[in-house]
């Protein structure tokens, strides 16, 4: 069984990450949506708020899974016993900034980050301009999935 995770902060889950799952989906039997916990890091939405957009957001596909974890990708990837890192691709800057991370974690385990481009429709989407609109006061549903909501 093919597995992959693909580990981000998803603060909050926007619809390219919905895309690139998605799209993960047909490559691999299970994709699991990993939130990494950066103590030191500040996030608009709680942890369980996180995770709850995206359960709700793939209520209908059992082979998509959401978890959370500490410490470094690749530890995690072999304590669940993953051989597989999903990432996106927006632009020669994720490009760049992906291909050290996916270098090192070479170095550190056998383990293969697999990159898919993002969609053309979903390119300039980034969790921190939709976390500005939503600062703002402007309609960010349009950049998130449905299950994305803020409650104020
Ligand atoms: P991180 O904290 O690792 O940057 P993010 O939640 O911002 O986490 O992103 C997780 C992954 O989703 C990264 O691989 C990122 O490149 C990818 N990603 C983010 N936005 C998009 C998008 N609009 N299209 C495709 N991939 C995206």
């Amino acid at each position: 069984m093919k597995r992959a995770i693909f580990p981000g902060s998803f603060d909050p889950i926007t619809l390219g990450h919905y895309d690139i799952i998605e799209r993960g989906v047909t490559l691999f039997d299970e994709i699991i949506v990993a939130i990494g916990v950066n103590a030191s890091k500040k996030y608009m939405f709680s942890l369980e708020e996180r995770m709850q957009f995206i359960r709700e957001a793939f209520k209908d596909e059992p082979k998509i899974k959401v978890v959370s974890y500490e410490g470094l990708t690749v530890d995690f990837c072999k304590e669940i016993n993953v051989e597989f890192i999903l990432r996106g691709l927006r632009n020669p800057a994720d490009f760049e900034f992906e291909k050290a991370i996916a270098h090192t974690n070479r170095d550190l385990a056998p383990i293969e980050t697999v990159f898919l481009l993002t969609a053309a429709k979903t390119s300039y989407i980034a969790s921190s301009i939709v976390r500005d609109v939503i600062k703002n006061n402007g309609d960010y549903t349009k950049l998130v999935p449905n299950s994305v909501r803020v409650v104020k």
